[in-house]
């Protein structure tokens, strides 16, 4: 495998070497959150804790942990960015908005430091996933206050790819502007992948390989990392599929998936220090090859919005043998969100592990299904009701049904009821997919 790097010289650190650097910065920027943070003073001071007890990186696990939660009381409280912010609005130059999976959204500022920290560490994620300067990227994501529209425009025309701006909804322009202007990247969510490639064959009537891209870069859910799907987009598109995940109080796209394609590698290693904790218990976990718990972040460089020991809801598996590709960081899979995952006599279901599988089933399922849930989750009561897509050529429904609930109960370990619905009856979607139906709330 070719070696290529955005900053080789961090990306190729030893471990031991990092260590010191993210040291210094964390302590420096502890200092600035004492002195500037008047939601951490208050909060540091309710666990009684002093600046004088945090020496080091081995003390982060005494400070508390900050919920999203937090940030929005915070926000409701003291606005227009909350106490936490610690930066005053003058230096502040972007404003985005962190829509989260629940509750009411947040804002994110930054200022212009902030700004070029989220633009190094979004360039060298993306560099992972393969964007090179000589490409012209397709952007089928919208610009608005999400964090995976404008950041990754600043980012890659940091790496000196040709950004092209197309947004959502506009599939017939992403046809058209992809062959005029040779576009090989095709940067966009894996449910928009899904539905696009659907489009091509169906409105458009070209097979989605034809159209000539050469890369597949995706992120903002799980789909990208879900085994049935990317095999479905790498087969559909005949190219190579890299996904990324970030977080909108942390950076836009912090991991990155090289072409080793053995998981995501962390990518923001001199700017975020990363924990991995239990996530019921709260307590830490060493990183270690084939580790699993929630990602929790420190943000070491940062001015406006700040968070410390900051708990994503990010389950993930973590990968530490060596990369092919000569990075160095650890490297993780995404399993899913705390927000999403429901829980069947004990066991934790998260809906894209569901969707993998009826995604597999392909082509005799479309691939499309949703979970309906009569009563707020996570605890559900067995069978779980899921509505699963057959195409029309499947003729023989009570086999496949028969099928599809003994693969999940098998892989998945619960009771499924499953209700097969023909092609075309489920929501479609540009952006994230939703694969949970609230009935209660009148969905
Ligand atoms: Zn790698």
């Amino acid at each position: 495998m070719k070696k290529e790097f955005f900053n080789k010289e961090i990306e190729t650190m030893r471990p031991e070497e990092l260590l010191p650097i993210q040291e210094e910065k964390f302590l420096h920027q502890l200092d600035y959150v004492w002195k500037k943070s008047p939601f951490y003073q208050k909060k540091f001071k309710e666990h009684g804790i002093e600046r004088g007890d945090i020496n080091g990186l081995e003390d982060l696990h005494k400070l508390p942990f900050t919920e999203k939660d937090d940030l929005r009381k915070s926000q409701e409280e003291h606005p227009p960015l909350g106490s936490h912010s610690a930066a005053p609005m003058d230096d502040v130059i972007r404003i985005h908005s962190s829509s989260g999976t629940t509750g009411v959204p947040t804002f994110v500022g930054l200022t212009r430091h902030d700004h070029k920290v989220w633009t190094d560490i979004t360039a060298r994620s993306l560099f992972t996933k393969s964007v090179r300067p000589t490409d012209v990227v397709i952007h089928a994501v919208g610009l608005t206050f999400f964090v995976g529209g404008l950041p990754v425009k600043d980012a890659i025309e940091h790496i000196g790819a040709a950004f092209v701006p197309i947004g959502t909804g506009a599939s017939d322009r992403v046809v058209v502007t992809t062959k005029r202007l040779g576009g090989n990247v095709l940067h966009c969510t894996p449910s928009y992948a899904q539905y696009f490639s659907d489009y091509l064959r169906k409105k458009e009537n070209i097979d989605p390989s034809d159209l000539g891209f050469k890369k597949l870069v995706v992120g903002a859910e799980p789909g990208g990392g879900v085994p049935a799907i990317k095999k479905r987009l790498q087969e559909d598109y005949q190219c190579l599929l890299s996904e990324g995940m970030g977080n909108s109080d942390a950076a836009p796209i912090i991991f990155g998936e090289c072409p080793a394609q053995q998981g995501m590698h962390f990518c923001a290693q001199e700017y975020i220090f990363p924990e991995l904790i239990n996530p019921d218990s709260g307590e830490l976990m060493e990183m270690k090859e084939g580790a699993e718990g929630e990602l929790v972040y420190t943000l070491i460089d940062r001015e406006c919005c700040p968070v410390v020991r900051f708990r994503t809801r990010d389950r993930i598996t973590v990968f530490t043998g060596p990369c092919g590709c000569g990075r160095t960081s650890f490297r993780i899979r995404c399993i899913g969100r705390t927000d999403d995952m429901l829980i069947l006599l004990g066991v934790n279901v998260f809906p894209s592990a569901i969707k993998d599988i009826i995604t597999f089933f392909r082509p005799r399922t479309t691939g499309d299904m949703l979970v309906l849930l009569d009563k707020p989750g996570p605890k559900v009561e067995p069978p779980l009701r899921i509505q699963v897509e057959y195409s029309p050529e499947e003729k023989d429904l009570d086999t496949l049904k028969k099928e599809l609930e003994t693969v999940l109960r098998n892989k998945l370990v619960f009771r499924a009821d499953v209700e097969l619905v023909p092609d075309g009856t489920l929501p479609r979607f540009e952006m994230k997919a939703k694969l949970i139906r609230e009935l209660y709330k009148g969905e």
